[in-house]
């Protein structure tokens, strides 16, 4: 999948968490696209309009991946669903949690942010899942969040939405942020920029991911 363009892959094992209309189809191929530093190093005070044109990129490649993978799964003769990079079907939640495919699949943890937190790029990343019956040899889940006594994003939030909560696996999201006080913000204050679907602070001011931090200039300060 890294040749499709995605930056890290995982299997997980998502059996037990009861989607009726995935019934039988117990495994997800979770993968993620990384984000371009230079546009959301840009993304300070609010969204950018180059960082609403990444986001929409990014989730037509993540799409792309996921179709391609499901037809690659379907040759080889195994069901395979995937899952809209950006949709939600009600009480803004997705038909699957990409997020919990990600943690079941090794590729991190959920952060104070409420995104997933990878080693290489932080939150610097988009999701996609791909469910599967094929019965994939999974990774090791991660089961807690390695956010320490970090606080960035808590702080920086400018809709007081964020809560202060180290997750661990099975926490509900509502634990860690009010996702509706953040949807109505963004739609009052970004409806010019993305039409109030993006804000990206609690993602550019994070400061995990190696591979990201690497490969800074030495120049940034
Ligand atoms: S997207 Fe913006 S408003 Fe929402 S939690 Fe993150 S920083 Fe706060
Ligand atoms: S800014 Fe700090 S607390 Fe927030 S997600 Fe990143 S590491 Fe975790």
């Amino acid at each position: 999948m890294q040749s499709l363009g995605a930056s890290l892959v995982g299997f997980g094992y998502i059996g037990d968490l009861g989607y009726d209309e995935f019934y039988g189809m117990d495994y997800a191929v979770s993968f993620a696209v990384r984000m371009v530093d230079g546009v959301m190093d840009a993304v300070v005070g609010g969204p950018t309009y180059t960082y609403y044109h990444l986001y929409r990129t990014v989730n037509a490649l993540i799409d792309d991946i996921g179709l391609k993978a499901s037809i690659y799964l379907e040759e080889m003769g195994f069901k395979a669903i995937p899952i809209p990079a950006s949709q939600s079907v009600g009480e803004l939640k997705a038909a699957f949690p990409h997020k919990t495919a990600a943690t079941r699949a090794g590729l991190g943890w959920i952060g104070k942010n409420c995104l997933l937190i990878t080693r290489e790029y932080g939150p610097r990343v988009r999701l996609g899942t791909v469910i599967t019956n094929a019965q994939l040899v999974v990774d090791k889940p991660i089961v807690e969040s390695e956010c320490g006594n970090c606080d960035l994003c808590v702080r920086k939030c400018p809709s007081l939405s964020l809560k202060n909560t180290l997750w661990y696996a099975g926490m509900e999201r509502d634990e860690i942020v009010d996702a509706r006080n953040c949807s109505e913000f963004m739609k009052r204050n970004y409806n010019k920029i993305g039409y109030g679907h993006v804000c990206g602070i609690c993602i550019s001011c994070c400061p995990k991911g190696e591979k990201r931090i690497r490969h800074q200039s030495p120049f940034t300060i």
